[in-house]
């Protein structure tokens, strides 16, 4: 055997997990396609990254329409979360339960808030989160505080946050995994898309890998593209084979590439006695992908300069509950500040005017719940990925902006524009292998375990059964706890 567990991929899911087994001293290998990320010229060049794709990948996925497109889809050490905004936000409390939508019905969660609740306190501490829980109506209960304050408002936010106060709403803080000092140390620049190579953002590579390769038996392999799984006829997974054609052997595997990546590697691994797939005996894998419902929302006033340089540290969720006259319709954010040079490469608009916007807004992420869909799905098409997200909901998300524009006018930003976020940007992918109770209807149980193979576990975003209208990050994160902590009490206790 080359290793006790084979990991596939370093991001929230994989890395956490592997943090989570590493004091079980059995042999944990990482795999991951990527390699690290280095500091560069583009790190904090807005031009490199929005406009020319630096750090994206030289792939091209297909949509629903049969068009080539390329993802913002990140592959490196710490996978997509070394560019996350790193709000790391705990799903509410009702988000884990079946909620009416206007446009279907959440399923729900074979686990509750409180099955979950001590992970997350345990995700937070990996993460080293800065928040407060005061402020916010939808808060669900702490059994700890939060490790460090909330990252501190700039001036205009700070100015911001007590209009919204005295029209009656709640912004609250932004959970936060950055060290913003370290952070603008490198660069006066946002965080939120930027890649994390000085260590101030707290990823998956900086908190969960480097708590697991403190322990000399967990090792990581980069530039290892996993092709894809074999398994016996008993069921039992047995190795994963490399696109070089290595094949690596372990007596437990878990896939942790992302949602589509990791539904992609199961349904390339099958087999006579899985035609389908592995995994994939309820027919579930690559189905009910959900990727949120964004748009980004600037609000300014001509007379007015926004000077914030990274923005992001203030949330509203007063339009998350759904009241006797309105459904839920989500969370609002702020995003990391939108300057001239991002405006100018992400829209049509002439370079001078989108410096004049950027120079005075005050940027705002809508986000609204994407509900599961059997229809909506990844699957193979001559060997390359075909995403066909359907979106759902997308009336309920229309009136989170219409509510945030109306409350934006009210404290005093006479224009509010908005644009909805690119369909080709799969940023909160999940749902594609999803969590549940009934084999016939998910893909694994609620400790990430698959139905079909008992020493295959996929633990990443692809099991949220639902996506909520929060950041999901946090919650891949604790869910990787639970299944690490799950696989240590039963496959390794002495
Ligand atoms: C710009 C941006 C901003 C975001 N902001 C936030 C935020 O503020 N808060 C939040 O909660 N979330 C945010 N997200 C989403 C968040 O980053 C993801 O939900 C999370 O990182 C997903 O973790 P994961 O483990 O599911 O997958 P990934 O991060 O995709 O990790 C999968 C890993 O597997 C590797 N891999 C893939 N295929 C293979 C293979 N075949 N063989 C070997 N390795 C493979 C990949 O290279 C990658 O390292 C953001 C995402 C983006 C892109």
């Amino acid at each position: 055997m080359d290793a006790d567990v084979i990991i596939v991929g370093s991001g929230m899911g994989g890395a956490t997990l592997a943090a989570a087994l590493a004091s079980t001293g059995r042999r944990i290998m990482i795999l991951e396609r990527g390699g690290h990320l280095r500091a560069s010229a583009s790190d904090r060049d807005a031009g490199a990254i929005f406009g020319d794709g630096a750090f994206r990948p030289d792939e091209a996925w297909l949509d629903g329409q049969d068009r080539s497109f390329n993802p913002g889809n990140y592959y490196y050490v710490g996978g997509n979360s070394k560019f996350y905004g790193a709000a790391l936000i705990r799903y509410r409390a009702s988000d884990f339960d079946a909620v009416p939508q206007s446009g279907g019905q959440t399923p729900g969660w074979p686990i509750g808030y409180s099955d979950l609740e001590a992970d997350y306190q345990a995700a937070e501490e990996m993460y080293q989160v800065r928040g407060r829980q005061a402020d916010d109506p939808t808060e669900p209960a702490h059994s700890g505080n939060y490790p460090h304050p909330p990252v501190p408002d700039e001036p205009d936010i700070a100015a911001l946050r007590e209009r919204l106060k005295h029209a009656g709403l709640h912004p609250s803080h932004i959970p936060l995994g950055v060290d913003q000092a370290a952070w603008l140390a490198a660069g006066l620049t946002t965080w939120d898309a930027y890649p994390n190579t000085c260590g101030g953002k707290m990823d998956a590579e900086t908190c969960g890998l480097a708590a697991a390769l403190a322990h000399e038996n967990v090792t990581l392999h980069t530039g290892c593209i996993v092709e894809r799984l074999e398994c016996n006829q008993r069921g039992f997974v047995t190795a994963a084979v490399l696109a070089n054609g290595e094949r690596l052997t372990a007596s437990r595997f878990v896939v942790a590439a992302g949602a589509v990546q990791s539904a992609a590697l199961l349904l390339r691994s099958a087999n006579d006695n899985c035609p389908s797939g592995l995994a994939n005996r309820s027919d579930q894998v690559g189905r009910n992908f959900m990727n949120h419902n964004c748009s980004a929302v600037l609000a300014l006033h001509p007379m007015r300069k926004n000077k914030s340089i990274y923005q992001k540290t203030l949330m509203l969720n007063d339009f998350y509950r759904g009241s006797n006259t309105r459904p839920p319709l989500g969370n609002v954010q702020m995003l990391g500040k939108i300057t001239g040079p991002i405006l100018a490469a992400t829209t049509p608009l002439p370079r001078w005017l989108a410096h004049w916007i950027a120079a005075r807004s005050f940027d705002f992420y809508a986000m609204s719940e994407d509900l599961p869909n059997p229809g909506s799905r990844v699957t193979l098409k001559n060997g390359q990925i075909k995403l066909d997200w359907q979106r759902s909901n997308w009336d309920v998300h229309l009136q989170l902006v219409q509510e945030l524009k109306r409350v934006l006018r009210q404290v005093g930003f006479p224009i509010v524009l908005s644009q909805p976020f690119d369909r080709r940007t799969p940023s909160h992918q999940c749902g594609t292998a999803r969590m549940g109770n009934d084999p016939a209807l998910s893909v694994v149980d609620s400790h990430c375990r698959s139905h079909d193979h008992p020493n295959l576990f996929i633990v990443d975003a692809s099991v949220l059964p639902t996506s909520a209208a929060v950041n999901p990050a946090l919650t891949i994160a604790a869910l990787a706890l639970r299944a690490g902590r799950r696989m240590t009490q039963t496959e390794f206790a002495a």
